[in-house]
């Protein structure tokens, strides 16, 4: 007898709380309930593959987007400006290199994005270029194990960035690399503040995503952004989000279930992700 007493007296509190859970209810019980199930879930709209070869028709809003994550990267209806999910913010980097804040209707054809939470800190100071930058946080990323996913968020001064966007496309769509020779804009940065969100998926994820590392970066005060081509970085704090789930959301048009998504584009998106104007 006892021993129920003093269990009914731990039963109570609980109870209590969860009367007041109920009480408050509504938006703050969604959310918990969101970051639950997707706080270490990485959630991917189509595949990288599906966007390279020129599906660019949204597949989800950008208000369902959120609800998948706070922190991310991907790109817009059209393949109109780069996209960066901070905070829970989602920003679009428009062909200008300017930001603007795309409205909830706005549609998704591919992105990543991830309740973000940190579980490992790393300081970045004098990083030369990009390989460097890569080379840094791969230690990171080696320790704590290279099969998982990672959305890492660096804040601090980049002593040069080389970023693009490019202008909305219109139908028929082009395949990505040739759309982008043609329509991709560059902007050059130095003595930048502001951030980089960056996306490392392992190796066996080449068929559905770009192995290793993808970085965006918008500015301190969220003005100027876009797809990073190069950077170096004269003092950072880079914050890793280690996640071992995986979901991804497709699309049910015709248009995309025709697609030949088994075809080998590796070519065509590293010359999507990191050609500059007049090089391929
Ligand atoms: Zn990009």
């Amino acid at each position: 007898m006892k021993s129920i007493s003093k269990n009914m007296k731990r039963v109570i509190p609980l109870l209590m709380l969860c009367a007041l859970a109920l009480t408050f209810g509504g938006l703050a019980e969604d959310h918990a309930l969101q970051n639950m199930t997707n706080a270490d879930t990485l959630y991917q709209v189509a595949l990288l593959q599906s966007l390279t070869q020129g599906y660019y028709d949204g597949i989800i809003s950008v208000g369902e987007l959120k609800q998948h994550g706070d922190t991310g990267i991907g790109t817009f209806e059209g393949v109109n400006g780069e996209m960066i999910v901070l905070d829970g913010v989602v920003y679009q980097a428009v062909a200008d290199g300017s930001i603007v804040i795309p409205p909830d209707e706005e549609t998704v054809p591919f992105s990543n994005v991830t309740f973000f939470e940190t579980d490992e800190t790393l300081h970045l100071s004098d990083i030369a270029d990009m390989a460097a930058l890569q080379e840094a946080v791969n230690g990171v990323v080696n320790a704590l194990g290279s099969n998982c996913f990672y959305m890492v968020r660096i804040d601090g001064t980049f002593a040069a960035l080389k970023v693009r966007s490019e202008y909305k496309q219109e139908k028929p769509y082009r395949a990505l690399d040739v759309a982008l020779a043609e329509d991709q804009t560059e902007f050059d940065y130095e003595d930048a503040r502001g951030t980089l969100v960056g996306l490392y998926c392992p190796p066996y994820m080449s068929s559905l995503n770009t192995a290793g590392w993808h970085f965006h970066f918008i500015n301190e005060d969220r003005t100027r952004g876009g797809h990073v081509l190069q950077v170096s970085v004269k003092d950072a704090e880079a914050a890793f989000d280690l996640t071992n789930g995986f979901e991804m959301t497709l699309s049910r048009e015709d248009e995309f279930q025709k697609m030949d998504l088994a075809k080998d584009v590796d070519e065509a998106i590293h010359r999507a992700e990191t050609a500059t104007n007049g090089q391929d």
